[in-house]
């Protein structure tokens, strides 16, 4: 094979039309790569960990309860 002709693929990610000389290839950017990678980290694994701590909810509550109406005068 002399030489490569030129060769492309879609984006796994967004479907877009890649060459293969592209730096990213078969991806058409840096960061569908990225995306792609997170969907296999998140989808292809599963950890026995729960993600979800209960405790943890309990500290991230978005509101302060007892801070209503003190500072509005
Ligand atoms: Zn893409």
């Amino acid at each position: 094979m002399p030489k490569e002709k030129a060769h492309s693929l879609r984006c796994p990610t967004c479907r877009a039309l890649v060459l293969a000389s592209e730096e990213n290839f078969p991806f058409c950017s840096d960061r569908c790569r990225l995306i792609d990678l997170g969907k296999w980290a998140s989808g292809g694994y599963v950890i026995s960990t729960p993600v979800t701590d209960p405790e943890q909810l309990e500290n991230m509550r978005p509101e302060e309860p007892g801070k209503d109406h003190s500072e509005n005068q």
